[in-house]
């Protein structure tokens, strides 16, 4: 016997607008982020310089793509999460944890619309990391 979704169609359609919003801003993000870290790359790579301040730019140059990279990824992440809140809403299983299948509380997907773990599952996976 499957366990219906916490939440009352109403609140699921409160949370799915909430959701398709958030979504179009990050992408708007995602786009941007991508736009800025693209021209970036184009610029910086002469000039002379000696080979300590070389290699110290390099290094930032680095980090600072590292940064862009990460914060990509986390959009990207973030978006598939978003997608997949919204396909469980879809289907009539939003809202259930993805581990122990039991519904997640109410105000944690209020607070966090995709969250796909209840609390204490959630927090199991940080000690772990
Ligand atoms: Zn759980």
């Amino acid at each position: 016997m499957a366990i219906k979704t916490p939440l009352t169609k109403r609140e699921t359609d409160e949370l799915r607008e909430r959701l398709l919003a958030e979504r179009t801003d990050l992408r708007a993000q995602f786009q941007e982020l991508e736009e800025s870290s693209f021209s970036s790359n184009q610029t910086d790579l002469t000039g002379e310089m000696g080979f300590d301040e070389e290699y110290a730019d390099a290094g930032t140059a680095t980090f600072e793509r590292e940064k862009d990279l990460s914060l990509v990824n986390n959009l990207r992440d973030l978006m598939d999460r978003i997608d997949k809140a919204l396909a469980k809403m879809d289907d009539g299983s939003y809202g259930l944890c993805d581990r122990c299948g039991k519904p997640i509380e109410k105000l944690r997907l209020k607070a966090l619309p995709y969250a796909n773990l209840c609390l204490k599952d959630k927090q199991a996976e940080e000690r772990v990391r």
